[in-house]
């Protein structure tokens, strides 16, 4: 994205004219809203609260429902059966147009036959503001996305990431109160990508609006997010803050979808825990079953030299492979059961040679960060 010669004069074209006064952003609440095609059933009993204001993300594998939840929100798709508010207002039954929502679908949904600024000023006219009102509102958008004079260009001519800021403009022309974004980054490249989420987060904070945003891509979900619903298969399988979930993923599903992870098969016999041939101590044991699965975050697993303060529950085992990956180094280890674990540590500049492929090591994980959840495989949570 280009940079606006001055930044000031960015901010105040940004500050002044679009930002919604604060206090107005709504919440939405969700009630039973289930969806079927035929047996197939896609929303299953979804309940969700967006809290006014909020950074909420739909967080899933493909086919998980997110657009179709997206969808009934903002009035494109009825369902079947349940509730939606907005504020103290039901709109479940009411057309798209009349929610006063800013919406930015996957595939931007922008009019090839219109120029850029009749696509922004698309939802005003709609709205029956008059001319010259849309026209400064249209430049202040425009502005906002670092699109100013780019008004008559027609569609076409445009980058995949002009085409999305485009969309954006339109979204958020008309000053919504909640805006609803579908995989919008999803066509970018890595780079403008990943400045393109600092940004729309930037742009939530200062607009003050209730934002739900869907993605399949967890670290998008992890950066941009006040909190992440996980859908699995038509339900929200878990609802919280990126680092709760991170931390404290709950099962299986969650700690395999977000964020990388190994996983050990633990045995329980009389509350001793046993997992590749090591005594394991967690805080939270779950109860009830005589085996559970340890999740290993390969950033918090560690070499062990014998310098350790903590607590730990130690593995020994071979180096399989390291590779260097700049950032950092991922060692591949196989411990002493068979089991196959990463550990991943921030290199420097003056790091030591990785030690070799088939080498003995002895790593850890701190007791206090050790998260043993139900071996429920694929189960329903
Ligand atoms: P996501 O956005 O998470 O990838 P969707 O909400 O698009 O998932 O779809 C959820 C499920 O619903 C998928 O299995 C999909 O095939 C199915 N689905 C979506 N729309 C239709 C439709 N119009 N007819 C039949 N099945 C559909
Ligand atoms: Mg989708």
């Amino acid at each position: 994205m280009r940079s606006a010669a001055d930044p000031g004069e960015r901010e105040a074209a940004v500050a002044a004219p679009l930002a919604s006064p604060s206090g107005k952003a709504l919440p939405i609440a969700v009630r039973r809203l289930s969806k079927a095609y035929g047996a197939v059933s896609v929303l299953d009993d979804v309940d969700l609260d967006v809290r006014p204001g909020e950074f909420l993300t739909l967080l899933g594998p493909s086919g998980s429902g997110k657009t179709t939840l997206l969808m009934a929100i903002a009035g494109f798709l009825r369902p079947d059966k349940g509730s939606i508010r907005f504020g103290e207002r039901e709109v479940v039954r009411l057309a798209p147009h009349k929610r006063e929502i800013g919406m930015v679908f996957q595939n931007y949904a922008l009019f090839p036959h219109m120029d850029v600024a009749r696509n922004v000023g698309f939802p005003l006219r709609l709205r029956r503001v008059p001319a010259t009102e849309i026209a400064r509102r249209v430049e202040a958008a425009l502005e906002m996305f670092q699109l100013g004079g780019y008004g008559g260009r027609s569609i076409n001519q445009l980058s995949g990431g002009q085409r999305q800021r485009v969309a954006l403009a339109r979204a958020i022309v008309f000053e919504p109160r909640i805006i609803l974004m579908d995989e919008p980054l999803s066509a970018l490249d890595k780079q403008l990508r990943e400045r393109m989420q600092i940004e729309l987060r930037q742009l939530h904070d200062r607009l003050g609006t209730t934002t739900v945003y869907v993605t399949h891509d967890q670290r998008e979900a992890l950066t941009m997010s006040d909190r992440i619903a996980v859908l699995d298969r038509g339900r929200i399988a878990r609802i919280d803050t990126p680092r709760a979930i991170y931390d404290q993923p709950g099962s299986r599903f969650v700690a395999e979808f977000i964020g990388e992870s190994s996983f050990l098969d633990v045995e329980i016999v009389d509350g001793v825990c046993r997992a590749a041939g090591s005594v394991v101590r967690a805080p939270k044991i779950p109860a009830g079953q005589g085996r559970c699965v340890m999740m290993l975050r390969p950033e918090r697993l560690r070499i062990l030299d014998g310098s350790e303060t903590e607590a730990m529950n130690r593995f020994d085992g071979k180096v399989q492979s390291a590779i260097y990956q700049g950032d950092t180094l991922l060692l591949q280890l196989v411990l002493a059961d068979g089991s196959q674990v990463g550990l991943r540590m921030a290199t420097r500049g003056d790091d030591a040679e990785p030690p070799a492929s088939g080498s003995p090591i002895a790593v850890g994980i701190a007791v206090g960060d050790t998260v043993l959840l139900a071996d429920e495989g694929r189960a329903r949570t």
